[in-house]
């Protein structure tokens, strides 16, 4: 599904790191958070201690993996990249811990997938930097605390209430990302048109983000493709690379709104960023529910598919854009979603 951030292929990443943001300076948007890292950064380094652990949440492609690697540049540190349910038992954590250089950064996507006993690791290597590590079985067991250097854990969440109270409470900087608006998103995509040489670039590297001297033709073009990025930055870049490859084979290279367009509408992709899962998740509440309220589990059953998948990726946008309404009797199917697509539903009761 080209419009789900929660999953990507290798080449995507691959990709993706060719656009990655070095600095805080060219990370867009989330201005809140950019200001507090900012001044944490300043201050950890001239005291020379690590910078504190941070625990971000939000939706999946909302740059939390790029912010860690912003941080361990910022600190001319390594990162690690781990991920809740790769860890399975105490060795890896382990293994992982001992290994990093001070004021290194250890990033764990997914952190409330981690187990409860690796939970407890992971309290006293943040708080006391150092692990109790048990060796040996029953008579002869013994354990043995091991130092581990300073360091930096970024834990990051699609569920931030499932994280645990010591959990969260270790952390000392907690933020929630939000989706970006269409104007950071545009600064995102003239960015990463540049880097791809899809549009010309502007000599001076500091601005590369800078839409003041593009053409008219590609500015809407790019304002297009924001529009239908679902707030969404891994999203937007991954639209950019469907345009780009569709203005270089039947557009001779010319990037325009239509070119947008005609190249967006091939992948499903409508004025709003709404596609065929969205339609079918919205149709089923329409056709099957007249509008809702239902509970999450039966739009799910009709449809076939997962409902974490549902929550998680098709339900944050709609919400966001006012389509869908959760009450507590379940999900319901706005009036505005209703006329942008074309459904008929009881509007008596729908928000
Ligand atoms: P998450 O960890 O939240 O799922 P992510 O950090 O893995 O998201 P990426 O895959 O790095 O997201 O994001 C996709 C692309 O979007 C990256 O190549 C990066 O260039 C770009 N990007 C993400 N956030 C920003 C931002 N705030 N400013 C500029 N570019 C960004």
């Amino acid at each position: 599904r080209i419009i789900s951030a929660a999953t990507t292929t290798q080449q995507e990443e691959t990709f993706n790191l060719s656009l990655r943001p070095e600095s805080l300076h060219d990370y867009v948007g989330q201005p809140k958070l950019v200001e507090k890292l900012s001044i944490t950064l300043a201050a950890v380094k001239q005291r020379k201690e690590p910078m504190e652990h941070v625990l971000l949440h939000g939706p999946p492609g909302l740059g939390k993996t790029t912010l860690a690697h912003i941080i361990a540049n910022e600190m001319d540190t390594h990162v690690t990249v781990t991920a809740g349910p790769a860890l399975t038992k105490p060795g890896d954590l382990v293994g992982i811990l001992t290994k990093l250089q001070p004021h290194d950064v250890l990033f764990v996507d997914e952190i409330h997938r981690l187990q409860i006993s690796l939970e407890e690791y992971l309290y006293s290597a943040m708080e006391d930097f150092k692990i109790d590590v048990q060796i040996d079985q029953g008579m002869h067991a013994k354990t043995i605390t091991l130092p581990i250097k300073p360091f930096t854990l970024i834990g990051a969440t699609t569920r931030a209430g499932m994280i645990s109270g010591p959990m969260r409470s270790r952390f000392g900087i907690t933020h929630n990302l939000e989706f970006y608006s269409e104007s950071d998103l545009l600064a995102i995509l003239t960015r990463s048109a540049r880097l791809m040489n899809l549009i010309p670039s502007n000599s001076d590297l500091e601005s590369i983000g800078d839409t003041s001297n593009l053409s008219s033709d590609i500015l809407n073009a790019l304002c297009a493709i924001a529009s239908r990025s679902r707030g969404t930055p891994r999203i937007a870049n991954r639209l950019l690379r469907r345009v780009r490859d569709f203005t270089q084979v039947k557009a001779g290279g010319e990037l325009t709104p239509a070119v947008v367009d005609a190249a967006l509408s091939l992948e499903g992709i409508d004025s709003l960023g709404i596609d065929d899962l969205d339609r079918k998740y919205m149709q089923v509440i329409a056709d099957v529910y007249d509008g809702g309220p239902v509970g999450l589990e039966a739009i799910a059953a009709t449809l076939g598919e997962d409902a974490g998948t549902l929550e998680e990726v098709v339900e944050p946008y709609l919400l966001q854009i006012g389509f869908l309404a959760r009450t507590r009797k379940g999900r319901q199917l706005t009036t505005a979603a209703a006329q942008h697509l074309g459904l008929r539903i009881s509007t008596s009761q729908n928000p």
